[in-house]
């Protein structure tokens, strides 16, 4: 579905993503995990040709590489940036019928009262302008809005930030049912939602790749994953966390220079 081989992207001499392979196949899930400043939206962003990159990418077996960012929405990797981008003079319903008119010629995975079955706590606020909804009404809008356009790919960044756990919640069960429509990835500091949706993980460390493994395989190296993710810096001893690697086994350890 979408593959990416030694992405890079650089802001003047800070090198945020450094020779990332990545790749989503078709009807999976994939998270993309990393601390503040790994370099996972400047990844996010360069996969939907957002901002300039080096390395190649395809998309449904085509050569995306130099593609404008509006063609390749065009043809079905839609992004769900940080921050949700909910027009705040529109509506909920009008809102959602935006995403209804990107979706060129795919057949409607999602119809406007599908997305309000997915994310019932919109429904009574249907006719609500943008700008005052909540901030998990908001994430509701900007994901209703990403599959109203039917996406190949859907890629989500963050969409647990900032939001109460009992909303993380019930948008990451959403996430579950739309699931076996689409492939995914999804950027998240919250490995354990995020790893609970997807199927395989890529961790991120100052924009290289530093572990690849099966979700399950991540959940289970717990204490290497909070080490990268910088979590569990200091233990219950005052002890810090285990040096990225020590001790671990099993799984693909990427090889960091
Ligand atoms: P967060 O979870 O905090 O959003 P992230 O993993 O998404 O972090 P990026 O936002 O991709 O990481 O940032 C990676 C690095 O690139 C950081 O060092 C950041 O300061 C830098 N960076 C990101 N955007 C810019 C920019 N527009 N100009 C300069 N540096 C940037």
């Amino acid at each position: 579905m979408l593959e990416a081989s030694g992405l890079g992207v650089s802001y003047g001499s800070t090198r945020a993503v450094d020779g990332f392979d990545l790749s989503v196949d078709s009807g999976e899930a994939v998270a993309l995990l990393g601390a503040n400043g790994a370099g996972k939206t400047s990844t996010l962003r360069a996969l939907s040709r957002l901002i300039d990159a080096d390395g190649s990418l395809s998309f449904r077996g085509e050569d995306v590489t130099n593609l404008a960012p509006e063609e390749l929405a065009r043809r079905g990797l839609v992004h769900v940036p940080e921050g949700r981008h909910v027009f705040p003079t529109l509506t909920v319903d009008e809102n959602l019928m935006v995403g209804e008119t990107s979706r060129g010629k795919r057949p409607a995975l999602f119809d406007r009262d599908a997305v309000y079955d997915l994310f019932t706590p919109l429904i009574p606020l249907r006719k609500r302008y943008g700008w005052s909804l909540s901030g998990g009404e908001q994430q509701m809008v900007a994901i209703g809005r990403a599959l109203m356009s039917s996406p190949h790919l859907l890629m989500l960044d963050e969409p647990s930030l900032g939001l109460a756990p009992i909303v993380t919640k019930g948008v990451y069960q959403a996430l579950g049912e739309v699931k076996s429509e689409m492939s995914m990835l999804v950027v998240e500091q919250n490995a354990t939602v995020a790893l609970g949706l997807c199927d395989r993980g890529y961790v991120l460390m100052s924009g290289k790749c530093v572990l690849s493994d099966s979700a399950s395989r991540l959940e289970n190296r717990q204490a290497l994953l909070d080490s990268y993710l910088g979590h569990g810096i200091e233990d219950a001893d005052g002890e810090g966390a285990p040096h990225p690697g020590a001790g671990e086994a099993g799984g693909e350890e990427v090889q960091r220079s």
